[in-house]
């Protein structure tokens, strides 16, 4: 009767694990003053130009000539349009407006891409790696057995991205069949970045391979050096091999209001064995949302094309830049004091080594119990993530400072 491989999943989400132990040093300690720069959450209200707007669809509502009821499944062609254009056409990546499908987030579409290939596909993660790509893949039964022992999954193949190798993953074998590969750059956790050739090398293999990457962009809002691409369609080949998710979550503050989107070009095909045919993925992620979705809401699409205005994009660029001041704030803080730190240039993700031989769940307790920080375990996500800790540049500048000035107590 039950998905049995729900209960395959080890212990409890990161996060909840996390805000399980501050909510239990909370109650312990309830006058304590906690910084909080571990879950990736913003902390910025959104810009006037989105809040206009905001007001302004919300006022259309009210009225029965302007009202909005749903929206269409795959978005509203202002918004695909504003991405496509925006986000591709004028940065040189050829993306039409109908390859741009509009969701709720990235978290949603990067849990759900999965179910439009096959069950025996293997595919390959990061280590580390934002969790969701692998925790969807085992609810839909495609991971395997867990190892206690290695923390990994039998199906699973695990790229570590480690200070050796640039935090960039190494091409995998072609023996090992890999068809379906989730890369995510500026990198969720180690906030490093990969250039235009490693992810042009990477395009060249899914191509010649004949598997599909899963490029989560979320961040690219981040990217400052501008010679690190922003979309994986600026590689020549991707239209025919990659996927891409965006999200309006970091780079406009829409975590809570909620909308992101996935490329999907008409040009990856496959052959079906059932119609004997080649068939375009954008046609099965198309059913796939129309028979799942009933679209973002209009009042949220409105304040996603705000993003595009001249106005808007002059806000939430100032937003990122502080955000940045931050990141720049604490990875130097960290380092002055003796740290070895990764990330934080090109992304708001800081990335430190754990001082000594203590492992990250013990320098998150160390954090939380002598100078109420809350950061999170590099395990958490991937056993190469063992001996570091993941700052995020989300909080206050205040809180960034006074998080260091603490830290530096330890
Ligand atoms: N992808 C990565 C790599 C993330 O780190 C996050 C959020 O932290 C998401 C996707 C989720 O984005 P959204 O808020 O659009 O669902």
């Amino acid at each position: 009767m039950l998905n049995e491989n729900y209960l395959k999943l080890p212990g409890s989400y990161l996060f909840s694990g996390i805000a399980n132990k501050v909510n239990e040093y909370s109650k312990k300690n309830p006058d304590a003053d906690i910084i909080r720069l571990g879950i990736g959450d913003v902390t910025k209200p959104l810009c006037s130009a989105v809040i206009d707007e905001l007001h302004r669809a919300v006022d259309e509502m009210a009225s029965a000539d302007t009202f909005k009821g749903y929206a269409p499944d795959l978005g509203y062609e202002f918004l695909r349009h504003a991405m496509a254009q925006n986000d591709y056409r004028d940065r040189g990546c050829d993306i039409s407006d109908d390859e741009v499908f509009i969701s709720d987030g990235a978290k949603s579409d990067s849990a759900n891409i999965q179910e439009i290939f096959s069950k025996d596909v293997k595919i390959a993660v990061c280590d580390p790696v934002y969790p969701v790509y692998v925790d969807s893949n085992v609810m839909a039964g495609r991971a395997g057995d867990y190892d206690e022992m290695t923390s990994g999954w039998s199906n699973v193949f695990y790229m570590p991205c480690v200070a050796s190798n640039n935090f960039i993953p190494e091409i995998p074998s072609e023996s090992e069949n890999i068809k379906l590969i989730y890369l995510c750059f500026p990198n969720n956790p180690t906030g490093e970045v990969i250039d235009k050739e490693n992810l042009q090398k990477w395009v060249d293999f899914a191509n010649k391979t004949g598997a599909v990457i899963i490029y989560d962009a979320a961040y690219e809002a981040y990217i400052t050096d501008s010679s690190i691409p922003k979309s994986i369609y600026e590689c020549e080949g991707a239209r025919t091999c990659a996927i891409e998710l965006r999200s309006f979550s970091k780079n406009a503050g829409f975590t809570g209001l909620r909308l992101g989107a996935t490329i999907v070009p008409h040009d990856i095909k496959f052959y079906s064995e059932v119609k004997k045919e080649e068939v375009e993925l954008h046609s099965l992620w198309k059913r796939r949302h129309g028979t799942k979705y009933n679209g973002a809401p209009y009042i949220v699409q409105r304040a996603g094309f705000a993003c595009y205005t001249d106005e808007g994009k002059k806000q939430i660029k100032e937003q990122v830049a502080g955000y940045m001041e931050n990141a720049k704030f604490i990875k130097n803080g960290l380092k002055e004091i003796g740290y070895t730190v990764f990330g934080g240039e090109n992304s708001p993700y800081v990335w430190l080594h754990t001082p000594g031989d203590m492992t990250s769940w013990e320098f998150f307790d160390l954090l939380l119990e002598k100078v109420q920080v809350v950061g999170t375990p590099g395990s958490g996500f991937g056993p190469s993530g063992e001996h570091f800790f993941r700052l995020t540049a989300f909080g206050s500048y205040e809180n960034s400072v006074k998080a260091i000035e603490r830290i530096r107590t330890l």
